[in-house]
């Protein structure tokens, strides 16, 4: 029964969306089904946390940087994220990278909300066109962590660099994003939409310098 409680204590804090969480619910129901006794999933301990966090802390950095906005305060949130993670009680060792990422961002988007909120407004009565704005993928946000944090802080606003984030390293959908930022789904749409505009833009400079190297 470990798996369950760790799995409904983590869809119940938010931090792990269910569309994250497929594989380890079906994990869930086929254990209820197998007559064999498969491994059981290890409890975290402090240490293991401790791990997690230190084993990623550039990446985790420069995600709570892109969502706060500043060094100083992204570092406050990481020391935020992995304090209430080692007191935390059902985290699960496996799941743990994927945690202090999401972890980190919870704590940068609690840290930057009203910041956040403002810029949300904005987007409400506007529309995207276009409609199936890919989500970042996991490896895509990493890439975009080898420019400076900064740069994002620069170029777009904390509504939309805390959406590709959410969408990018929690993998969380459309509706997560309105729900957890207190805004439409057609305002997270076009945010995504303005994320789109910047990615292409800023790829197509990227290329454009190399082509005159
Ligand atoms: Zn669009």
């Amino acid at each position: 029964m470990l798996i369950k409680q760790q799995l409904l204590a983590a869809l119940a804090s938010g931090l792990l969306p269910i569309s994250e969480a497929r594989e380890d619910i079906i994990g869930f129901f086929s254990q209820l089904t197998s007559s064999s006794e498969e491994r059981q999933p290890k409890a975290a301990q402090s240490a293991d946390v401790d791990n997690a966090f230190g084993a990623d802390s550039a990446f985790l950095l420069w995600i709570a940087e892109a969502v706060a906005g500043s060094r100083s305060a992204a570092e406050q949130c990481l020391i935020d994220a992995r304090s209430i993670s080692r007191e935390r009680s059902g985290l699960f060792a496996d799941w743990l990278a994927q945690w202090a990422r999401s972890a980190t961002l919870n704590q940068a988007i609690w840290h930057a909300h009203e910041e956040i909120s403002a810029a949300a407004r904005r987007y409400e009565q506007s529309r995207c066109p276009h409609g199936g704005h890919v989500a970042p993928t996991l490896d895509e946000i990493r890439e975009l962590s080898e420019l400076p944090p900064q740069e994002l802080v620069h170029s777009l606003d904390p509504f939309v660099r805390t959406v590709a984030l959410m969408r990018g390293v929690s993998h969380c959908a459309l509706q997560d994003c309105a729900i957890r930022l207190g805004t439409t789904r057609s305002a997270v749409a076009v945010a995504c939409c303005e994320f789109d505009r910047w990615k292409h833009s800023r790829m197509n400079a990227s290329r454009d310098a190399a082509t005159r190297q």
